[in-house]
């Protein structure tokens, strides 16, 4: 029985058993010898003695049977959280607030949850949400519940006795069967018998959005206070939907702060405008609705009108490449006052066009919402928006393409800063021309388009004939000057596509695109004459210069850059052999 008492596993009679066990065995073994004891017969000495040693035992069945117990409890609790983690998620999802945010799903569940509470609470024959969509101008059905078979139809159309008054002035409703036209029971398919039928408006953020209705078989089943209840509830879901839709605004701001973050942060330094303009509109297409989007600057030497670089949506009208006056348009705040611009309706704002007099004529554009983006580059510029709706934008949405707007502004910034730094490190100091990398950076490039579009470019190396002799005479800021006076010789000799580089001390180099050496060769010619002709005067100095010029050609005297420019060399060393001053085209014998 001891035993059994042990392992009934009750932890308050294995408790007091052990205890009593342990007194005892306490009493027996330190007072043995003490006078209380020692006319306690031997027999009951060794029933004391065996109670010591059950005791023991007991104890330790006690020990091992916690510690299983123990072992037990944790393998069902991790058991049972592998089994509800689903289940966990999903009840997460419907706290929503703090972890994974699942918006539709909360909605679902709310109107759910709504439709049962009220089913149940009223005794309604049937329970139903309807919310009204403008755009269609029908009351979409976002959830029933029904105690027959008729149930509500998806949606119906705001006309009719009932709901094209009640779209206007809605308030409570409370019908008894006299009351109840057919028109009343729009929402039915084929409506079953009703005895009394109830609508609550549901309003969001003081906005009429739709409204919950239930209907009961019985005649005169609802008073008053019943109305009371689903206005209440309708008020509860209101309050609710404008909660998830918070949320859901929330959520939204952090999807378009993390976009943008990624635009500031991976945007490459080297990328083309264009390009750039079409990431910032993927990232707007994705949080404002609009039909056409446009980012315009202001032209670089005339600061009266701007250049609309980028277009998205709606082409009918102004596209890439257009120049629009400001002045009385919709850019002009942006422009002159560096300003945003909020339009909710052209019609009747005091804006007399959008791009050009008269536009608006043309085109009905309603909306629009802009933002100035004045990079350092720019005298100004903006962003614009227009949507053919009307209020199709609210101040929220100024600020925050405002920010976006900023951060737009901060990332061409930084292209120019990065574009000035790499020109700077592509010119030669002396003379302002290319230098040697960027020469070579342009010769493969070209090689590269003639390639692709099988044309042919022309490649001329110039050498300064006895240079060394103005050093040695002059000094070294003679030679300089001459140099520079020959960079602009020859980048005045030339069209303003080809290149135009110092290859070495006292070489040039020069790009001729779509051409071949034979029609290259009178431009060498005239640098050869412009070089011989010009008088390089300067300290006392007066003297006459001279160039020899080799000219190879892609793809026929090279099909790479280091042959053209060995091919090139060779044809001006020939020409320097020659006696300078003079052209010589590259032979392949020579
Ligand atoms: P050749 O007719 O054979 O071409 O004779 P050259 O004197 O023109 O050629 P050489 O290669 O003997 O001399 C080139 C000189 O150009 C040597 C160098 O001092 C001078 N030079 C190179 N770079 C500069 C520079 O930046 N400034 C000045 N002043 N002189 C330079
Ligand atoms: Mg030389
Ligand atoms: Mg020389």
């Amino acid at each position: 029985m001891l035993y059994g008492l042990i392992i009934m596993n009750n932890l308050k009679s294995t408790w007091i058993v052990s205890t009593l066990l342990i007194v005892i065995l306490f009493l027996f073994t330190v007072y043995p010898s003490t006078d209380a004891f020692v006319n306690v017969p031997d027999p009951f000495q060794q029933i004391f003695r065996i109670l010591l040693f059950i005791a023991i035992l007991s104890l330790m069945i006690f020990i091992l049977t916690e510690m299983n117990n123990w072992y037990k409890r944790c393998r069902m609790l991790t058991k049972s959280s592998d089994q509800h983690s689903g289940e966990k998620e999903n009840a997460v999802n419907a706290i929503g607030l703090h972890y994974k945010i699942d918006t539709s799903e909360n909605y679902k569940q709310l109107v759910h949850i709504l439709t049962d509470i009220i089913y149940s609470s009223l005794m309604a024959q049937s329970v139903f949400i309807y919310l009204f969509n403008p755009d269609e101008k029908r009351y979409i059905l976002q959830e029933n519940r029904c105690s027959h078979k008729s149930k509500p139809l998806p949606s119906f159309s705001a006309e009719g006795e009932l709901f094209s008054n009640y779209h206007f002035d809605a308030k409570p409703e409370l019908y008894q069967a006299s009351q109840i036209g057919p028109d009343y029971l729009k929402y039915y398919q084929n409506s079953p018998k009703i005895g009394t039928l109830m609508l609550a408006p549901v309003n969001v953020n003081g906005f009429y959005v739709g409204f919950i209705g239930t209907d009961s078989v019985d005649k005169e089943s609802w008073g008053k206070e019943d109305l009371d209840l689903l206005v209440a509830f309708a008020e509860l879901f209101g309050n609710a939907v404008l909660q998830i839709d918070v949320v859901d605004q929330q959520e939204n701001y952090i999807r378009f702060f993390k976009d943008l973050f990624r635009l500031n942060t991976e945007t490459s330094l080297g990328i083309e405008p264009h390009e750039l303009y079409k990431q910032a509109a993927s990232i707007l297409k994705k949080y404002f609705s609009f039909d056409k989007l446009t980012f315009a600057f202001l032209n670089r030497d005339q600061s009266s009108e701007l250049t609309i670089e980028y277009v998205e949506g709606s082409e009918a009208d102004y596209t890439i490449g257009h120049e629009i006056s400001i002045h009385k348009g919709v850019w002009e705040p942006l422009i002159k006052e560096k300003l945003p611009v909020l339009i909710r309706d052209y019609d009747k704002s005091n804006v007399e066009f959008r791009f050009q007099p008269e536009d608006l004529k043309i085109i009905p554009f309603q909306s629009a919402i802009g933002i100035p983006v004045s990079p350092s580059s720019r005298e100004g510029g903006g962003i614009l928006m227009e949507s053919f709706k009307t209020d199709n934008y609210t101040k929220q949405d100024v600020n925050t393409l405002a920010l976006f707007g900023r951060n737009f502004t901060e990332i061409l910034n930084r292209l120019t800063v990065y574009q000035s730094m790499k020109d700077l490190a592509m010119i030669d100091g002396l003379t302002g021309i290319y230098n040697h990398r960027a020469f070579k950076e342009r010769l493969q490039i070209e090689i590269e388009r003639s390639r692709r579009y099988n044309t042919s470019l022309t490649l001329l190396i110039l050498d300064l004939d006895k240079f060394k002799r103005i050093n040695d005479t002059y000094g070294h800021l003679n030679g300089d000057y001459v140099l520079k006076k020959c960079a602009n010789i020859i980048r005045g000799s030339v069209r303003t596509v080809d290149t135009v580089a110092r290859y070495g001390g006292e070489e040039f180099a020069v790009i001729l695109i779509n051409s071949d050496k034979k029609s290259c060769l009178n431009t060498a010619e005239r640098i050869c004459k412009n070089i011989h002709t010009f008088l390089f005067e300067k300290d006392g100095m007066t003297e006459h210069m001279s160039v020899s010029i080799g000219m190879s050609e892609y793809p026929g005297d090279g099909d790479n850059l280091q042959s053209l420019i060995s091919s090139a060399d060779m044809a001006m060393y020939r020409a320097k052999r020659a006696g300078g001053n003079q052209v010589m085209l590259y032979e392949k014998e020579s």
